[in-house]
């Protein structure tokens, strides 16, 4: 499933293309996605033109000159491809079968495919002025990636919270956009551990306490790294038009069950655990 980072990677790859483009011609090719497409989706969407591209958690958000917003969320398996090349690098092997062509964006001289083979993405075009009341939209947590996550707002959406550090970064009405492989990264990164009771991050008075310091600069850290790599696997895609591979990231601890904890100086090996449902990776000694 493309993760925030990705997300990120593929609106800075896309936005050359659409940004302050017309849509000329919109075709989309089966009746829904994860859901029905709008009503008279391509009609609405032709001869408009792209005035912004935005992201908001892992939904990717187009202003259009007509005051609508076109909505759209890569779900487990989405990908678009421009021109032939792709934006973005997935931790999936992406689609090539052009039975999984499910949209086609033709703008200028730039066409523009959104693949999708498991169909858990979708579109959405609604007023602009609307988006932040929509239900997908209103109750999102704050944007990890911008300057809104600090100890401070850490502390303040985590204080008295009896559930675990990891359940509390992966809920999505606290903070939107945190994937189970980005949450284990982070925590790792901090030295704390994933079952930690979330209220610790503050103090009895409500102050931050220094290890939400050490979250906060973690979480901000793990994806910065990851756009930043995502971004540079863009580029070489593009000058060398190979395969799509998988996401080139390496992780210091998912997916490393038994290998030697990265960290310097530590011992200890990386432990899985079942945690809420989802993998947990972590390494027992040095996250406290
Ligand atoms: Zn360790």
């Amino acid at each position: 499933m493309p993760e925030l980072p990705e997300v990120e990677t593929v609106r800075r790859g896309l936005a050359p293309a659409m940004l302050g483009q017309r849509l000329d011609e919109v075709e989309v090719r089966r009746p829904d996605l994860r859901f029905a497409f709008p009503q008279n989706f391509a009609r609405r969407l032709t001869g408009r033109t792209v005035t912004s591209l935005g992201r908001r958690a892992k939904y990717l958000v187009a202003d259009l000159d007509d005051g609508e917003a076109l909505v759209m969320h890569l779900g487990m398996s989405g990908s678009f491809r421009i021109k032939g090349e792709v934006a973005g690098r997935f931790h999936h092997a992406r689609s090539r079968l052009s039975a999984h062509d499910h949209v086609v964006f033709r703008l200028g001289g730039t066409t523009i495919t959104y693949n999708d083979p498991r169909r858990f993405g979708f579109m959405l075009l609604l007023p602009r002025a609307e988006l932040a009341d929509h239900p997908f939209f209103a109750h999102l947590g704050l944007e990890p990636l911008g300057n809104e996550l600090s100890a401070a707002s850490l502390a303040g959406l985590f204080r008295g919270k009896a559930t675990s550090l990891k359940a509390a970064l992966l809920d999505q009405r606290l903070i939107a956009g945190i994937g189970n492989i980005y949450a284990c990264e982070a925590l790792h990164r901090s030295g704390l551990s994933p079952f930690r009771a979330a209220g610790t991050m503050a103090t009895k008075s409500g102050k931050p306490a220094v290890r939400a310091e050490r979250l906060a600069q973690a979480v901000r850290a793990v994806l910065t790294e990851a756009v930043a790599a995502g971004g540079s696997s863009l580029r070489d895609h593009a000058q060398t038009n190979g395969e799509l591979g998988y996401f080139q990231h390496t992780f210091r601890v998912y997916d490393r069950e038994h290998a030697a904890c990265p960290t310097p100086g530590c011992r200890g090996t990386v432990k899985r655990v079942a945690q809420n449902g989802r993998s947990t990776f972590f390494c027992p000694v040095c996250q406290t």
